[in-house]
């Protein structure tokens, strides 16, 4: 038997914020290839735990380890994160007046071809780039022109998330409550994109309360996250126990 690639391996990860810690001895290991969903009440963590793989600076690891494709990434910078192969869509996308969409995008992917010794894509080639890949998820061209997520809705914030996501190609994509904010035909809409995008190359990491993502996707593993760890994890099955039980239902696992 062929051995699985690790993706992402985290060993009993500690965070602290503001001297309080959040993340609380987490294991996970996520294979190539493979979807995972870590499921879990409000306050238990999930955010901060996608923020501390893409490196956001607000979090001190005060103990413990993550590894991306076998390499110690625990204290890299975001951007060299970025470049490996690590993208976050953020819970809440960050509105940026005065930067059009697509010269954001493009400086995205040029960022990431430079770090590749790859040549620049000029503006026109890039537009038949982009302009591929947002037919390809049901986008109007016209976001491109638009200042980065200003005025968008919550369900076009999303989609302009997956859009980068695509484009970027990474290995490791982390989308924390991507379903939040969206109507039943956005949400069937961006699943329908994400079932898409992976590949036995890719990983994917969801997060997100809600049974329906889980329903859609149909993660291979789903874990169950509270007070900064992992305590149970199963396949959706657990997704369709918590919304028909509530959490009530994984402490009487515990
Ligand atoms: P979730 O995404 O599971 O709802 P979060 O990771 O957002 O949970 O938050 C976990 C806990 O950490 C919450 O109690 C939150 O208030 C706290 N927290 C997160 N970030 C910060 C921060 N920058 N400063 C202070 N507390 C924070
Ligand atoms: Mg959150």
């Amino acid at each position: 038997m062929i051995n699985k690639q690790e993706m992402l391996k985290i060993h009993n990860l500690h965070v602290n914020t503001n001297n309080k810690e959040i993340i609380s001895g987490l294991d996970l290991l996520i294979n190539r290839g493979e979807i995972h969903a870590i499921m879990g009440k409000n306050g238990s963590g999930k955010s901060t735990l996608a923020k501390v793989i893409s490196g956001h600076p607000s979090y001190q690891i005060t103990e413990g380890n993550i590894f991306f494709k076998n390499e110690n990434i625990t204290y890299e910078e975001p951007e060299s994160r970025s470049h490996k192969g690590i993208f976050l869509a953020f819970q809440y996308p960050i509105e940026v007046p005065g930067v059009s969409n697509i010269d954001f995008l493009r400086l995205a992917y040029n960022c990431k071809l430079k770090k590749l010794n790859k040549q620049e894509i000029d503006p026109l080639s890039f537009f038949e780039l982009i302009n591929d890949k947002i037919q390809k998820i049901d986008m109007n061209p016209l976001f491109l022109n638009r200042h980065l997520n200003e005025g968008f809705s919550g369900g076009e914030k999303k989609k302009n998330e997956i859009l980068q996501m695509s484009l970027l190609k990474s290995e490791l994509s982390i989308l924390d409550e991507i379903d939040s904010g969206l109507d039943v035909d956005a949400l069937k809409s961006i699943s329908k994109n994400i079932k898409t995008f992976a590949n036995k190359d890719n990983a994917i990491l969801l997060i997100t309360h809600y049974q329906k993502l889980i329903d859609y996707i149909q993660p291979d593993y789903v874990h169950i996250m509270n007070k900064g760890k992992i305590i149970l994890t199963g396949n959706a099955k657990i997704a369709s126990n918590i919304d028909k039980y509530g959490y009530e239902y994984v402490s009487l696992k515990e």
